[in-house]
């Protein structure tokens, strides 16, 4: 297989986590439950460009029609992108891909930014239209840009947050936002970090949603093709340790020295020796967390799960968790509740009114917001694990 990044051929498989469903799609009742598809999830792996890559892409149209992603749910990266805001206002005029609910054009609009959002999920950008958050409905291909230039001049800041790792073609969509882009414009891409997932064994962040998973290098390639240069990087702590990528419409614009640095290290650590180790602690840690799930059963504790982002259902699939180890599972957005997870098909519950029985164990799926998550059990005596690796919050 070649790469879809620079096109090398004869790329690597690194990692096979079986058969999986497609990890946001939340089957409500027993039909849907009984019309789940599940696919193998196969990494590649690119020694050249140091892109991480599935083997097999899922039609995008089947996956974000209806998407039960809202942002603005989520207070941390509410508060990521009000600082964002702050650090843009500069521009004239933003364009943000992947808008989501308006989580970027909010704050943004506050601030007096001429702003305007795109994104291909048709519920969840209508909640932003409804808010009076501009935002064109569709992916960012060379249509919706033409219909964005008819209305508008073209941005000098386009604003692509963990949006690339979804894109089926992400050679295309370099082309398109090279064209779209103001003469000196900025784009600027925030990616979850594939160096971070080896170093913090997050395979769980493997999902068919998202195809590509990058490195600075594998960035810097892709843009490079069509004639625009990365220059700098700045390290942000969103989903688990991400890339803010700084990248110019035109050539030769000399690179920092902390975007030099990014680059070689990985030159030096991200190869498949890596890999391999990583491998081989996926499974041994998925090993460990269903056995420690079964010890606390067989040791008569109630154990539930708390948050439900699409990691829950890579976690449980690889590790075989159902409804018989984990309870219910508790998660704070309207549109995932009395759903069930894909493919492992624990309920998914609302807060209130779930916190009252006896439970003694809570899984943390959404361990990032786990001070948050804490305050709501405050007068209970519970534990809180970690899924992988497994251990004690
Ligand atoms: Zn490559």
């Amino acid at each position: 297989m070649r790469c879809r990044v620079c096109n090398a051929e004869n790329i690597t498989e690194v990692v096979d986590l079986g058969k999986q469903p497609l990890a946001n799609k939340y089957p409500k009742n027993k039909l849907q439950i009984l019309k789940e598809k599940k696919f193998n999830l196969k990494i590649m792996f690119c020694k050249k460009c140091k892109a991480g890559q599935i083997k097999k892409i899922i039609n995008r149209n089947v996956l974000f029609e209806d998407y039960y992603y809202l942002s603005s749910v989520n207070l941390k990266l509410k508060q990521h992108f009000e600082k964002l805001a702050k650090k843009i206002k500069k521009y004239n005029f933003v364009v943000d891909i992947g808008s989501n609910d308006g989580i970027l054009l909010d704050p943004l609009k506050k601030l007096k930014v001429k702003c305007i959002g795109v994104d291909p999920s048709k519920n969840v950008g209508k909640i932003a239209n409804d808010r009076g958050l501009e935002t064109f409905i569709g992916f960012f291909d060379k249509k919706i840009t033409k219909s964005i230039l008819k209305k508008y001049d073209k941005p000098d800041l386009v604003v692509a947050s963990s949006v690339i790792t979804h894109l089926e073609n992400p050679k295309e969509f370099a082309k398109n936002i090279k064209n779209f882009l103001e003469k000196d414009g900025t784009l600027i891409i925030e990616i979850e970090y594939l160096q971070n997932f080896l170093k913090n064994l997050e395979y769980e962040r493997f999902y068919f949603d998202r195809p590509y998973y990058y490195s600075a290098n594998s960035i810097k390639t892709l843009f490079k093709k069509v004639g625009m240069q990365l220059y700098d990087i700045e390290k942000i702590n969103i989903h688990g340790g991400s890339l803010r990528c700084y990248i110019k419409n035109s050539l030769n614009h000399k690179e920092t020295i902390r975007c030099k640095k990014i680059l070689s290290d990985e030159k030096e650590k991200l190869n498949l020796k890596a890999f391999s180790n990583f491998n081989r602690d996926i499974f041994k840690n998925s090993k460990m967390l269903r056995e420690k799930l079964i010890n606390l059963k067989n040791e008569g504790y109630n154990v539930i799960g708390y948050g439900c982002p699409a990691r829950v259902s890579t976690i449980t699939n690889v590790s075989k968790i159902n409804s018989s180890l984990i309870k219910y599972i508790i998660d704070d957005s309207p549109l995932k509740q009395n759903r069930f997870t894909p493919g492992t098909h624990i309920k998914i519950l609302p807060r209130k009114g779930n916190l009252n029985k006896k439970i003694d164990i809570v899984i943390v799926f959404a361990y990032e917001y786990f001070q948050d998550i804490k305050k709501f059990f405050k007068d209970k005596k519970v534990n809180f694990f970690k899924p992988i690796p497994f251990g004690k919050l």
